[in-house]
């Protein structure tokens, strides 16, 4: 709309960007395209619908210095990224450039892989290599069959040396390196100012440029940096839980206090939902296969998910749902199939921190792809009564079946609620934003009864390590009473640039 910032048009374009992505895996990999057939490029072909649908941003003149809407630590998993955002247009140079108005070339920004000085005291300087020479990886694998060269002063080269001159801010973008725990990613590490840059000879003998690159001093910290510091030493700073769930979830869950002397409060740790007596869920029908579910007309489960999976094979959720219905105790399919995401339970690393202003929160210390599933909000299931909440108990309370857009999904009024206060997952740490960067699905498989769904928080966007994990609590303004009736008011603290102030 109209009031959209340039930040909501970015998470717009990003957002049906990754979902187009998670549909095309899921087409691919029903029909995977035969051997010998065009290579399939995932991130290319959404590129293409994302065009279509008129949703690039900053096609203009290229911009120089920041970009509306991106933000420094901004993750992004496929490098056309870069490109229709208008951050790094080039496809495949690492240099990318303009011309000023006096026709020069100057730099606008770089991808940098590795480069980094490992001394984190350093690590505001990059050390850049110019491009050209044949000294790509390519050539170095013995696929590319011409000499190396020495690098010339042309294109990239010299605009990153006119940039030296000019001081002009030029961005850097960080492409990581896939690891056995990491997917390849590239993070957005801010503007940058060429220092100095020189001619020394490579590693095939032949003349390369450098370029020494400062980051420009006042930009938030590099996440990166601390997440390195954090996972180098012995003891985290302000770790005062090694593992709040006591050994409950697969992966332990710290508590980590860098601000005051408060630890985690005393709650029950349950990784299942809990149901009352008179909440007997009986199992569906089992499915039947005996191999993991795939996109396929013979899986009764698939069929309930209206004929497709909803995940991609990587867990992934490939876009929201009013319902997704899993597999279930009575299935003939083994733990680990495309249709058991959220019943498996927490794979992502996850950690309570004390914030500022709104109590404990929940955060990773990983990268977290968008799509990902993060966790169940377990607790106790209620049916709605009052009296916990006159109680002044409702910190903890998730009013089941109403999603995000204030709509209810199936019923007129929610009746259920989850109950988190006494017996709870790290689900019950989760804080409310306006801009949340989690959405809870609803999600049935031990049982069919649509007005109790487990609900599910999954992530909306790629989220970089320790940024807060937040989803939108739907309070109404005004509804919320205290014992007396009278409408009682919480601030809103999300720190988002679209907050309403108010929580209720
Ligand atoms: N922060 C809580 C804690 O320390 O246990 C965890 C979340 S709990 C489900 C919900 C409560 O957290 C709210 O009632 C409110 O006190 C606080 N909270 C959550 N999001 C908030 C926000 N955006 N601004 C202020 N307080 C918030």
């Amino acid at each position: 709309s109209s009031g959209d910032t340039a930040r909501d048009k970015v998470m717009e374009t990003l957002r049906l960007f990754s979902e187009v992505c998670r549909k095309l895996i899921r087409e691919e990999e029903a029909n995977p395209r035969k051997k010998g057939g065009k290579h399939f490029n995932v991130s290319v072909e959404a590129s293409k619908i994302v065009k279509s649908k008129g949703k690039y941003l900053n096609v203009g003149a290229q911009i120089i210095g920041t970009v509306p809407g991106v933000e420094v630590g901004d993750e992004f998993q496929y490098r056309i990224e870069l490109n229709f955002l208008g951050i790094h247009r080039a496809i495949q140079a690492g240099i990318d450039y303009t011309r000023d108005a006096n026709k020069e070339l100057l730099a606008t920004s770089i991808v940098a892989s590795g480069g980094y000085d490992d001394d984190l005291c350093n690590s505001d300087v990059l050390i850049y290599t110019g491009q050209g020479g044949n000294l790509s990886k390519k050539f170095q694998q013995g696929c590319v069959s011409s000499e190396p060269k020495d690098q010339q002063l042309l294109r990239g080269n010299l605009a990153l040396a006119n940039s030296k001159d000019k001081q002009n801010p030029v961005r850097v973008i960080r492409g990581n390196k896939k690891t056995p725990s990491d997917t390849k990613n590239y993070v957005y590490d801010g503007l940058y100012l060429v220092e100095e840059f020189w001619k020394e000879v490579g590693s095939f003998g032949k003349l390369v440029f450098k370029y020494r690159l400062r980051r420009i001093a006042g930009q938030p910290e590099l996440t990166w940096k601390v997440v390195k510091k954090a996972k180098a030493s012995k003891v985290r700073d302000g770790l005062c839980c090694d593992d709040i769930s006591g050994g409950k979830e697969r992966l332990p869950i710290c508590a980590v206090n860098e601000l005051d002397d408060e630890k985690p409060p005393e709650f029950v740790y349950t990784v299942k939902m809990i149901y009352p007596d008179w909440c007997q869920p009986i199992p569906p029908k089992g499915c039947g296969c005996t191999k993991r579910c795939k996109n396929s007309a013979s899986c009764a489960c698939v069929a309930k998910n209206g004929g497709e999976l909803p995940y991609n094979y990587d867990g992934a959720i490939v876009f929201r749902k009013p319902m997704v219905y899993e597999c279930g105790p009575l299935c003939g399919c083994p733990p680990d199939c495309y249709l058991r995401v959220t019943q498996s339970g927490i794979k992502i690393q996850l950690e309570i921190f004390k914030t500022e202003s709104r109590g404990w929160g929940v955060r990773s210390l990983e990268s977290i792809p968008s799509g990902s599933f993060i966790c169940e909000y377990a607790g106790e299931l209620l049916q709605e009564n009052e009296a916990d909440r006159l109680a002044g108990k409702d910190e903890y309370l998730f009013d089941i079946g109403t999603d995000d857009n204030g709509s209810d999904s199936f019923y007129e009024s929610s009746f259920f609620t989850i109950d988190a206060a006494r017996k709870g997952n790290v689900g019950r740490f989760i804080n409310h934003s306006c801009s949340p960067n989690l959405y809870a699905q609803d999600v049935l498989y031990h049982h069919e009864d649509r007005r109790i769904p487990h609900v599910m928080l999954f992530a909306k966007d790629n989220i970089p390590p320790l940024k807060e994990l937040t989803y939108y609590y739907n309070y109404k303004i005004g509804q919320v009473l205290d014992a007396d009736g009278n409408v009682k008011i919480k601030n809103c603290h999300c720190g988002s640039a679209k907050c309403s102030g108010r929580l209720y």
